[in-house]
């Protein structure tokens, strides 16, 4: 009790970050003090006993508002409740509320949400990177102990390098995507956003598993957890392009090579890599996720869910006026473009083509793990920008995706670490993918980078 009410102390506290939407403050405090009974009844525990999680705001829960940051949502509220959801309340977490988002998870700056920006934790002239950036803040600003997301492109990632924490995109299909709103169907995942990577493993793993819902994720094992990493001495593949891209920021590129040096010297192999792909990637991923964005919005039309317009007249102006009204820019942009490159005359130039260089580039990301453990690559090019400065450019927006976008091309497991910063103290994150399902393998290196660089 006494736990979430110091939670509950910091959300009000920083109300101007606008981490969060909702905070269900009474029903947070009645499961506490039913957790509380649970113990004088020496009734067994779950393990995540009491530990207060924040859910982004695309994520439903029965009986509980749900908007993907959206005007279109507008008082829906969810019939039922996502499984990743469950398997955390049946381990006896309190969810504490739902944080701020991207409109529909588009974007990389928090600044397409429908109900004002989230600002950075550590400095709130800056963005705290998106889409899952409310949830990034709540984590780093100690409103809640774990947070989660969900990465179609990086959301996941690229927020918690921004404010130093740590953030995970398992493997597709690992996590039930059932009750995550989709964005793109084919790329999104759930995933924990913490403070340190045994966390982040006991979250994913209580999460994961077959669920009859789902049927992208009926092929993949069971994840186990082991932390204790099985190698003493491992191989890094570092991308070359990482290291001299023009649009990379210097301090980044700095880390990167110091943290390669201090790996060598601690007797690890590093190996590089040429990655001719990386400029294809962003087009591909916004040209495949567009696609999907514009076939699942489709449902919101004004008369299933949520916003319906009051100056509509008959069945067609309430389609077109409530998705005028209801949807903001950016999601109008990506349902316009994915519908354009679905269109008969375009398919084969765009939406096919994407489709082949996906392939291309999950071929070559397998080949790079065959002879490694881990790609090792910045999650961004640059630390966090200020609020506004990249709003008015959508092409520069896109390109903050630049290094996370390949791991959700590929459907391999990514972790995002805080390891280093910038000079002047902004938080920077280091990325590691591993193979396929080898979720328990980026963990227990995860954990080692952590003991001997944090
Ligand atoms: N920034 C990316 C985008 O705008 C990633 C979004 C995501 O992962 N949901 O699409």
């Amino acid at each position: 009790m006494q736990l979430v009410q110091g939670y509950l102390d910091n959300i009000n506290a920083r109300n101007d970050l606008n981490a969060f939407l909702e905070v269900w403050n009474e029903e947070a405090i009645e499961t506490a003090n039913q957790l509380d009974q649970k113990i004088a009844n020496k009734d067994s525990l779950g393990s995540l006993f009491g530990v207060v999680i924040a859910i982004k705001d695309n994520l439903a829960y029965k009986g509980h508002k749900v908007s993907n940051s959206s005007k279109i949502l507008e008082g829906f509220e969810s019939l039922y409740t996502a499984t990743a959801i469950q398997r955390l309340i049946d381990q006896d977490a309190i969810i504490i509320g739902r944080t701020n988002c991207d409109e529909f998870a588009m974007g990389a700056s928090n600044e397409n949400s429908a109900f004002g920006p989230v600002k950075n934790a550590i400095n709130p002239e800056l963005v705290p990177g998106g889409s899952s950036g409310g949830s990034a803040v709540a984590v780093a600003a100690n409103m809640c102990h774990v947070a989660l997301g969900s990465d179609t492109g990086g959301s996941i990632r690229q927020p918690a390098a921004f404010n130093g924490i740590i953030g995970l995109k398992p493997s597709y299909g690992r996590i039930s995507r059932w009750g995550l709103l989709a964005y793109a169907s084919s790329f999104d995942q759930i995933g924990p956003m913490t403070h340190s990577v045994e966390d982040a493993a006991l979250v994913t793993q209580i999460m994961s598993g077959a669920d009859s819902q789902d049927a992208s994720m009926s092929q993949i094992p069971p994840l186990e957890l082991d932390l204790k990493s099985k190698k003493e001495k491992m191989t890094f593949s570092v991308m070359r392009e990482a290291i001299e891209h023009p649009g990379m920021d210097a301090e980044v590129v700095v880390g990167l090579k110091n943290l390669v040096l201090k790996l060598e010297a601690e007797g690890h192999t590093i190996t590089y890599f040429d990655f001719p792909l990386l400029d294809s990637m962003v087009p591909t991923y916004y040209v495949l996720t567009t696609a999907e964005a514009s076939s699942n919005l489709s449902r919101y039309s004004g008369m299933m869910y949520g916003y319906r317009s009051q100056n509509a007249t008959d069945l067609e102006s309430t389609y077109t006026l409530s998705r005028t009204e209801g949807f903001g820019a950016e999601v109008k942009r990506r349902i316009m473009l994915g519908t354009f490159v679905l269109s008969s005359d375009q398919y084969d130039a765009y939406y096919e083509k994407a489709q082949k260089v996906r392939r291309i580039i999950q071929n070559e990301t397998r080949k790079i793990l065959e002879n490694s453990d881990a790609i090792l690559i910045p999650t961004t090019s640059t630390p966090a920008f200020k609020l506004g400065e990249k709003s008015k450019d959508p092409i520069a927006m896109y390109l903050a995706d630049l290094f996370t976008v390949q791991a959700n091309l590929s459907g391999n497991p990514a972790i995002s670490l805080p390891l280093y910063k910038t000079s002047s103290g902004l938080p920077l994150g280091v990325q590691l993918i591993t193979k396929e399902n080898a979720e328990n393998e980026l963990f227990s290196i995860s954990q080692k980078l952590m003991d001997l660089y944090v």
